[in-house]
This record gives C-alpha cells, structure tokens and sequence, in this order.
C-alpha cells in the first residue's frame, strides 16, 4: 500500500474535523466563562473576575458560581424572604470613576456622580 492521493484526503479531512471539535470546545468554553460572569454580575459580583475565573476553569465554573451565589448571596436570601418568590435587588454595575457598584437603572454613581454607563450584552 503506498501513501497515495487518497490517503491525504483521509488525513485532510480528519485534521478539518479535529480543528472543528476543537473549535466547538473553545466556544462552548467561552460560553460558560460568559454565563458565569453575567451569573455573578446578576448576583452583584465582579464580572470581570468572575469571566476570568470562567476562562480558567471552563464549564466547571458554571456550578460553582451557580452554588456560591445561590448558597451565600444576599440575592438569594432576599429572594428566599420575599413574597412573590422574586428578588428585589438590582443588577448592579461597576462605576468607571470610581469603582463602587452601583444599580444599573441609576442614571448617575451615587457616590461620586458620574454617569452610569450601560454595559453593552457581549452575548
Ligand atoms: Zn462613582
């Protein structure tokens, strides 16, 4: 058996799969990295550490920051509390100036005045 035009097809086309499965992997990784910051940032965490965390580990951080948030958050016992089952707490954004969190539906930081940027949905 020589290695002949046919087998290259063989080896062309396996490689095309590998890079798609690859592809698949490193989307569905990125995925979970952006459901678990906007997990978090839902709960009034760091977005941008919680989307690291995300990168790092992968689809394992969606049920850790699932747990974390339902086990320890303030949203979650409000919610636990309340009478419609709903939270009251705001989504909460990261003033640019000065780095407080501060509700989203606020127009300006309540603590130093700067107007509150809408953070653009990445997905
Ligand atoms: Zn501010």
């Amino acid at each position: 058996m020589s290695f002949g035009d046919n087998d290259m097809v063989i080896v062309f086309a396996m490689s095309l799969q590998r890079i798609a499965l690859i592809s698949i992997a490193v989307i569905g990784w990125l995925f979970c990295a952006f459901y678990t910051a906007e997990t978090a940032n839902s709960y009034g965490a760091d977005y941008t550490f919680w989307l690291l965390l995300g990168i790092l580990t992968g689809p394992l951080s969606v049920p850790l920051a699932v747990l974390y948030f339902r086990l320890s958050g303030e949203r979650y016992r409000r919610r636990r509390y309340s009478v419609d089952g709903k939270s009251d707490l705001p989504r909460m954004v990261r003033c640019l100036r000065c780095g407080e969190m501060v509700p989203e539906s606020f127009e300006r930081c309540q603590f130093c005045g700067a107007p509150i940027k809408k953070r653009t949905k990445l997905i």
